[in-house]
């Protein structure tokens, strides 16, 4: 099954308005002639001059968060139609800087989705198991009850909107890359959980993206898998000329 291929940087809090708008402007002529999706998920304050600058090139600007509810009373926070008023198209949920530092449930991840879904901004959904989970054993255990609960409960039709990444927590800014070998077997493993949730047609077209120390040198190799469709990069995403290598590296996938 034909699926979509994405470099996705994640700037994380990084850039200023100023640097983001640069950035762009360097990153545009390196990536003439790439085929993959590229999109930059990066602070809010920099995706409304972003999103302005990226209007009919190959880049699409999204945010790393977002609230579950429509609006109300939350200091601090940001809806969804803020985000996609502001030119956002995608956004990142539950990634595990989220999780971690800032005690996000799979219960408020759940209602991210479907918020995200709801007000249509394509969530590119994170899970990854943890070094504790993975030297236990527990590495299906943990995607299963994370991608599950995220997804309960959501009909295919709006499901195919879905991208997920799988990003080993023991991965992500270590330098230590998961090897090819498993990244996809795990990415077959999150398939097999996407079909049973959705079918082959819908479960069998969501592109799933690999996280985690992703560099020009190493993403080759990964990309080469059958099941990955593409990768989230963090801090190589920084460098527009590392990013622009990574998107380019894409073009030559098999
Ligand atoms: C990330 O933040 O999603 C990530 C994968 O970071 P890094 O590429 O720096 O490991």
């Amino acid at each position: 099954m034909k699926r979509k291929f994405y470099a996705v940087g994640n700037w994380k809090m990084y850039k200023t308005v100023r640097e983001a708008v640069s950035y762009l402007e360097e990153l545009l002529p390196l990536i003439e002639g790439c085929e993959a999706n590229l999109f930059l998920a990066v602070p809010f304050t920099s995706i409304a001059s972003l999103a302005l600058e990226a209007k009919q090139t190959p880049v699409a600007i999204g945010a790393q968060n977002l609230h579950e509810e429509k609006e109300g009373p939350f200091t601090g926070e940001i809806s969804a139609l803020m985000l996609k008023e502001a030119g956002a198209v995608f956004v990142l949920i539950g990634h595990s800087e989220r999780r971690t530092l800032f005690g996000e449930t799979e219960e408020r991840i759940h209602r991210k989705v479907i918020r995200a879904l709801q007000d249509d901004l394509q969530p590119i959904l994170c899970v990854g198991e943890s070094l504790q989970e993975r030297e236990e054993g527990r590495t299906e255990e943990a995607l299963k009850r994370q991608i599950t609960s995220a997804l309960q409960g959501v009909p295919k039709e709006e499901g195919a909107q879905l991208i997920l990444a799988y990003e080993p927590v023991w991965a992500i800014g270590t330098g230590k890359t998961a090897t090819a070998e498993i990244v996809q077997e795990v990415h077959l493993f999150c398939r097999s959980l996407l079909v049973h949730l959705w079918g082959k047609k819908v479960g069998g077209s969501i592109s799933i993206l690999y996280g985690g120390s992703v560099t020009p040198d190493n993403v080759a190799h990964l990309i080469a898998q059958e099941d990955v469709d593409g990768v989230l990069v963090g801090g190589a995403s920084l460098d527009c000329l590392k990013f622009a290598k990574i998107g380019g590296k894409l073009n030559s996938r098999p």
